[in-house]
């Protein structure tokens, strides 16, 4: 069976390899901190492939899956553009299979994570859901179907440059009032500075909320709310049964998905007549994306 099937991970700050084996068991980890933006591609390319070593040594894998914060064209060919990533319009999939000499699948990051989280995570067995990462700000994909969702030009999901807020906060993506500026994890530090008067990063709100304190309660609370009422709209674009939420700001659980949950449960019509899918947390953490990547690259990217 060869060395199994390896995922990596690239985002902004590092690039995080996993290998499993043909039964999807997560068997290695490997995490090696991503070259500045100005390093070029060609140093990110040679991460990928250093870090996927890191994790099958002597015995090469089956195949490698790629997992990318940013665009991904529909064909799984090029990166088109990562704010985080130095790519843009880049044949990546061929750059990186010629370095590695390996078969090579690449696949948005939001999408492997939920492709991972539907094979193996908190979505198991569900055939239609939303997933939702929030952290520095909000990644998205849909599954429907059993199916995820790339859309005509691979840009489904990317759900946090929707208008929540006509004239609303700017954006770093040049637009105003997108959802992630009410929903992320630049949101959540925000929302507790307004409040608090200074700064405090989204970890320390987190460790304050879940100690009760009020005004880090108050911060999820918010948060979440806008969560709750962003989600109600997918929800009524593509009607889920689960809404999966992961992403670093989600790991204060409740505290962002009570809220959440009476948010989406009072923005969507006839709910004594319908079902309101629940809002989970993702099960699979920080490593979904390389995971769901190294799964694809077992499945092949249909
Ligand atoms: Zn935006």
């Amino acid at each position: 069976m060869g060395g199994g099937y390896v995922g990596v991970d690239v985002g902004g700050t590092k690039v995080l390899a996993v290998r499993v084996s043909a039964t999807g068991v997560l068997e290695a980890t490997a995490t090696r901190p991503m070259p500045g933006v100005s390093a070029g591609p060609e140093a990110v390319e040679e991460t990928v492939a250093l870090a996927a070593r890191d994790v099958y040594g002597a015995t090469a894998p089956v195949a490698l899956g790629v997992s990318a914060a940013g665009l991904v064209d529909a064909a799984g060919e090029r990166f088109l553009f990562g704010a985080h990533l130095p790519w843009r319009d880049a044949p990546v999939r061929r750059a990186i299979a010629d370095r590695t000499g390996l078969s090579v699948v690449l696949e948005n990051d939001a999408n492997c994570a939920a492709y991972a989280e539907l094979a193996s995570g908190a979505a198991r067995g569900v055939r239609s859901a939303l997933l939702i990462t929030i952290g520095t700000g909000i990644g998205g994909a849909v599954v429907l179907d059993g199916r995820v969702i790339r859309g005509a030009h691979g840009l489904a999901g990317e759900f946090g440059h929707m208008q929540a807020v006509p004239d609303g906060l700017a954006c770093e993506c040049g637009l105003r009032g997108c959802w992630e500026q009410y929903c992320s994890g630049r949101a959540l530090e925000r929302v507790t500075r307004v409040a608090l008067g200074r700064h405090l990063d989204g970890p320390e709100v987190t460790a304050l909320a879940l100690a009760g304190d009020q005004v880090a309660l108050h911060s999820f609370a918010s948060i979440g709310t806008w969560l709750g009422v962003g989600t109600a709209a997918l929800v009524s674009a593509f009607d889920p049964e689960l809404v999966v939420v992961g992403g670093g700001v989600s790991a204060v659980g409740d505290l962002l998905l009570g809220p959440a949950r009476r948010a989406l449960a009072g923005s969507l019509q006839g709910t004594a007549y319908r079902s309101v899918p629940d809002v989970v947390p993702a099960l699979l953490g920080p490593e979904a994306g390389a995971i769901g990547a190294a799964l694809l690259a077992r499945d092949g990217r249909s």
